[in-house]
């Protein structure tokens, strides 16, 4: 065993551990569970626990489904909404899925999101990842069932009274740093019922790691509270909806490799290039960053939410915003991202993308210094702008265009994303809406 490994072993003794629960995200960025007594954590850490990949979305055919899985001792983490369960406490560990042989399985989001790592690491950089996951918290019905009526009407920084979710937001916070999370800061958003509360940023697995780990645990103390927490990227039409902007930088063996005092936006040439990668691969990569049909609905002009793949130093309506920071600081934030994505796969997208910048020298061009949102078809031509995908379809087509973004992902979880994501938009496409039929069922 590492020590890392018998550490574990002797916190789960001194602190009364029960039951663990060994987690892993499918394709679709959904937790997955194993629950396992305490005293299967040395077998675990040496040999794995066995499961049935099979019955996994996005992993193997029936005929090779014996899967493993292979807790990372780092992600060790008591369950604070358990910890005064009868019997004792639960903990999660998150893990790495491997083949029986013991290779690592490519189809696995958190092996696709470590190979695009380790070709950072061979061009000597470590990634670092701010992320600003937003969520709504929603009144439930008599029969307990989710709403879309916001549990507060506060508005962007409102404090109590208004801000009745505060408490909520506070113990949400409180579970977070249990589970040793450093909370940086937390606000009540612009739409009513939404919510942000930002941690600190940290390298890119780590943040995939803690955007999982989030999710469920805003959901889970909301659920104690008997509201809903959700994550979904536009639940209501005329509001802004949820982003997971994303802050990024690299750094090298000198520091912080964005930075650079001299620039007007105190970025370094290696920045710019990484930018220049995102800004040609964000039609393609969008697939994953917003992978939902509902994340369209966002993308739309007047939210705050970008359409325009464009950077600016200022404005909300690109994709990318450079905000006032300087030297360890110097970053860009990534504005597309949502909070229903697989952040595995989104953020392997995305650094992949970054990466091809640097290594084939791409230019970002020049920052848009006014509102796009007001310019016309004829003024962004001139600019060269180009918009988002306007639905999952088109996404998911650029996808299937964009070899690099396809090395990326790895084959494997490539093709199963494209079918899983192609045949959730031919559903939706036959589907007639409430919206239609109000429009058109008397009028015609
Ligand atoms: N909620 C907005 C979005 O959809 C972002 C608001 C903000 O700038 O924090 O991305
Ligand atoms: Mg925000
Ligand atoms: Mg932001």
């Amino acid at each position: 065993l590492t020590a890392e490994a018998q550490n574990v072993l002797d916190r789960i003794e001194e602190e009364n551990v029960d039951f663990l629960r060994l987690q892993f995200t499918d394709i679709l960025g959904t937790v997955k569970n194993v629950s396992v007594p305490a005293e299967q954590a040395e077998k675990a850490f040496e040999e794995g626990i066995y499961f049935d990949g099979s019955s996994i979305e996005g992993f193997v055919r029936i005929q090779e489904s014996d899967m493993r899985l292979i807790p990372d001792p780092d992600t060790f983490a008591i369950l604070p909404w358990r910890k005064e369960a009868e019997g004792g406490a639960s903990a999660r560990l998150i893990c790495d899925v491997v083949t029986t042989e013991g290779e690592p399985f490519e189809g696995g989001p958190r092996q696709v999101l470590k190979s695009v790592l380790d070709e950072a690491e061979e061009m000597g950089y470590t990634v670092s990842i701010g992320p600003e996951p937003e969520f709504f918290l929603f009144e439930k019905d008599e029969e307990g069932n989710a709403t879309t009526e916001p549990h507060d009407n506060g508005g962007y920084f409102d404090l109590a009274p208004k801000d009745l979710a505060s408490d909520i937001r506070r113990e949400i916070i409180y579970a977070l740093e249990e589970m040793g999370f450093e909370i940086e800061a937390s606000h009540h958003e612009v739409a009513e019922g939404q919510h942000e509360i930002n941690f600190k940023y940290d390298d890119a697995l780590t943040a995939a790691d803690n955007i999982a780990t989030f999710r469920s645990v805003v959901r889970a103390v909301a659920e104690q509270h008997d509201v809903h927490a959700t994550f979904m990227p536009k639940p209501i039409g005329e509001i802004n909806g949820s982003g997971m902007h994303s802050h990024i930088s690299l750094f090298d063996e000198d520091g912080n490799a964005f930075a650079n005092d001299d620039d007007e936006f105190n970025l370094s040439e290696t920045a710019y290039q990484f930018m220049g990668g995102i800004l040609n691969h964000a039609q393609a990569f969008t697939a994953v960053t917003n992978p939902t049909v509902n994340s369209y609905k966002r993308l739309v002009p007047g939210y705050e939410a970008p359409v325009y793949v464009a950077w600016s130093g200022v404005n909300r309506s690109a994709l990318i915003r450079v905000p006032d920071a300087a030297g360890v600081s110097a970053r860009f934030e990534i504005r597309s991202p949502d909070p229903s994505c697989n952040p595995y796969l989104a953020l392997a997208a995305v650094i992949k993308s970054g990466l091809e910048g640097i290594e084939n020298d791409a230019d970002p061009g020049e920052p848009v210094r006014e509102d796009i949102y007001e310019f016309d078809e004829e003024k962004r031509e001139e600019y060269g702008i180009t918009t988002l995908p306007g639905n999952l379809g088109e996404a998911v087509a650029a996808l299937e265009e964009d070899e690099v973004v396809q090395e990326g992902l790895g084959e494997h979880v490539s093709e199963k994303f494209a079918e899983a994501k192609r045949q959730e938009f031919a559903e939706y496409k036959t589907y007639v809406s409430g919206w239609e039929e109000d429009r058109y069922l008397e009028k015609f």
